[in-house]
């Protein structure tokens, strides 16, 4: 089936949970198995060329960055190897989108790098992790794919597209207004859209270890909110901030002048929306800077790389 080595590399995730019950998709731990463990419960993989490797046990919702740092030296490493045809990475759903991000703008990917999950753990009744780890590896085998990839639910997201957007549905993830990169037919790629490409953030050149990454939060505005939020994180001595707006990105005036205040202190604000879907367009006059089509955590990661990259400008 394959034409180069598909090397798994676990995260950890509900992918690799297991629970008492077959029917408990709630109360399970998450991040119990191994990568063998995962690649030897999909019977379709047996006698593959597959490497295994865990990198970490985590419930993605304690994804961090030294994590993410180690993740992408190994993918690095990885894609070098001329017997590599791609590397499927599992991980959690819940931060899914922010490690896609993360490795989209700092991890060349001239072979496919796909993440995958499952939103039911392994032990369940009607398990979702099996095919959709199979489905993940029959992509990183694809001649000529390349790039961050999501395979979930047959479907198959360009990374840096993916949201969740739903908290416990089977197919939790949407692809935004541009639709999904294509879909596994019959265990084949029938692909809409061209791979991803997009230029590596000037960042990425030289990226700091993880306790020397500039701390950017995000605060979300809401009815009735205060700016005591923005306040206390500038004092706090964060970096950056982003502001998770509602609608097309308005913000609650209290806030807005508490994020002019932080600006005035040093501080960048960006400006997104609290809504999973469609960005923020366009900027009314006063307006603090626009996060565009990123949501509040790619933002997030955006001003953390921006501000990477204007510290080592300044050194
Ligand atoms: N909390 C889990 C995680 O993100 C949820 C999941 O994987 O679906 O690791």
């Amino acid at each position: 089936m394959q034409s180069g080595i598909v090397a798994v590399v676990a995260t950890g995730g509900t992918i690799a949970g297991t629970a008492a019950r077959p029917d408990d998709h709630v109360a399970y731990a998450a991040a119990q198995l191994d990568a063998e463990a995962l690649v030897a419960a999909v019977p379709p993989l047996a006698g593959q060329p597959i490497e295994t490797e865990t990198l970490a046990r985590l419930d993605s919702c304690d994804m961090d960055h030294a994590t993410w740092l180690r993740l992408r030296a190994r993918l690095a490493a990885l894609l070098v190897r001329p017997d590599v045809a791609g590397v499927v990475i599992t991980h959690g759903t819940d931060t899914l989108e922010e490690t896609a991000y993360f490795l989209h703008r700092t991890l060349a990917a001239p072979k496919p790098v796909v993440l995958t999950a499952a939103m039911r753990p392994a032990t369940a009744l009607g398990a979702d992790g099996p095919q959709n780890l199979l489905d993940a590896v029959r992509l990183a085998a694809c001649e000529g794919a390349r790039g961050v990839l999501v395979a979930f639910g047959g479907q198959i997201f360009i990374g840096a597209e993916l949201r969740k957007v739903h908290g416990w549905r089977l197919q939790p993830f949407s692809a935004g207004d541009a639709g999904v990169l294509g879909v596994m037919a019959d265990g084949a790629l029938a692909r809409f859209r061209d791979w991803p490409a997009a230029p590596l953030h000037a960042a990425a050149a030289a990226l700091p270890p993880a306790d020397r990454w500039p701390a950017v939060e995000i605060v979300t505005s809401h009815a009735g909110a205060r700016g005591v939020l923005v306040d206390a994180l500038v004092a706090a001595g964060v970096r950056g901030l982003v502001v998770a707006g509602t609608g097309n990105g308005s913000v609650h005036h209290a806030i807005g002048e508490a994020a002019r205040r932080a600006e005035r202190a040093g501080v960048p604000v960006r400006r997104a929306s609290r809504c999973q879907l469609g960005g923020v367009v366009g900027a009314p006059p006063g307006a603090l800077v626009s996060a565009g089509t990123l949501t509040a955590v790619q933002a997030r990661i955006e001003l953390v790389l921006d501000l990477i990259a204007a510290d080592r400008a300044r050194a």
